[in-house]
């Protein structure tokens, strides 16, 4: 891996990007991306598109949401405390404790959010889950007049950005959902390139996942793309409290996950087991029962339908400030992701099939129990 792919993740993951106020995370992806794709487009979203071969009959879209979830400041009180509201699925005792950053037209604002000691807690409080209700942003000025000046109602608010090296090839940092999936999109496109890929490729980063898949639906209406596969993080199971026998075995450093099940188009899964087996590259399997709570959603049931795929990276403690992630998990999902774009050509088709290996007559395993 070059310290330059390094450097990107390292500078998605210092830069914010609420749902709705993605634009600066779009910025470092430009910059970083310009000079290897054939044309770079904003949309009236938001959304940033990056593609090699434009002009091809058969286009792929690869998706990874810019987006992370966060606050907005919903009211100045007259203390000059900031009162908010949620952006995006928060566990309220996560927020307990944070350092946090208010991100106005001037810049940051740093702040905290906190509650009363332990000690001055009354028993029955010690013993009570947290509201968001009862939680403020404290950016230590003295009054209300002194926060307005600097802060205004509708500014978003992260947790603090910026990543910690773990032991191993691990990351932490709040925002791992999703910038590894932008990350992981936008340097399969440019592996696709490298290895000679034929086909369109149009590698979306995409806004306002997680408030309702909206970026991705927009930008797959955009693009119209036979095939669709979106990145994003997946619950490890490596952790205690886990229940693997539901969620099946995802392990840190173990490779990116398939996913397979009604969200998926089978022949794109079987593309890129196979893909990631050619490689010898470490991937993952894992099963999913239902629509997709993330882009392949949004995407598979664009336009008259699109050959979906979700490729998805193992991710502890998400939607926290200390999520983590594996180094080699990601270098991983973008070789996969690159090599499945090369490997396409115009004429293949993804209109599903029958499995090729019906038994038989005669020897069909049932008949043979009666
Ligand atoms: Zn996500």
């Amino acid at each position: 891996m070059s310290d330059e792919s390094r450097d990107f993740l390292y500078r998605l993951l210092a830069t914010p990007g609420v749902s709705g106020d993605e634009q600066r995370v779009q910025s470092v992806v430009r910059q970083y991306a310009s000079s290897f794709c054939d044309s770079i487009d904003f949309d009236l979203h938001g959304n940033l598109t990056l593609s090699i071969n434009p002009e091809s009959n058969s286009r792929v879209m690869l998706a990874g949401h810019a987006d992370q979830i966060g606050l907005l400041v919903s009211q100045i009180d007259d203390n000059g405390f900031l009162n908010f509201q949620t952006v995006g699925g928060w566990d309220p005792q996560q927020l307990i404790g944070q350092r946090v950053q208010v991100w106005t037209e001037n810049g940051c604002v740093p702040g905290v959010i906190s509650r009363k000691p332990i000690h001055l807690l009354e028993e029955s409080e010690r013993n009570t889950v947290v509201k968001f209700t009862e939680m403020w942003i404290d950016i230590g000025s003295a009054n209300q007049e002194q926060s307005r000046q600097l802060v205004r109602v509708g500014d978003p608010v992260t947790m603090q950005m910026g990543h910690q090296e773990l032991y191993g090839g691990a990351i932490t940092a709040v925002a791992l959902d999703n910038r590894v999936g932008v990350w992981t999109v936008v340097e399969g496109l440019r592996r696709a390139k490298l290895q000679g890929a034929r086909v369109g490729v149009f590698a979306v980063s995409t806004v306002a996942e997680e408030i309702g898949l909206r970026g991705a639906t927009t930008s797959a209406e955009r693009i119209r793309p036979h095939v669709g596969i979106a990145v994003d993080v997946t619950h490890a199971t490596d952790c205690p409290t886990i229940d693997r026998r539901q969620l099946g075995e995802v392990s840190l450093g173990k490779g990116p996950v398939i996913f397979r099940g009604p969200n998926m188009n089978p022949e794109v899964v079987r593309r890129l087991r196979e893909t990631a087996e050619r490689l010898g590259l470490k991937h993952q399997m894992a099963a999913l029962g239902r629509a997709a709570p993330n882009d392949s959603n949004a995407i598979q049931i664009s336009g008259h339908g699109v050959a979906t795929g979700l490729v998805a990276i193992p991710n502890r403690y998400m939607h926290s400030a200390v999520e983590v992630c594996q180094w080699d998990d990601l270098d991983a999902a973008a070789n996969l992701l690159g090599d499945f774009c090369a490997g396409l050509n115009e004429t293949d088709s993804f209109i599903p099939q029958p499995p090729k290996s019906l038994s038989p007559k005669g020897s069909d395993p049932l008949r043979r129990v009666s």
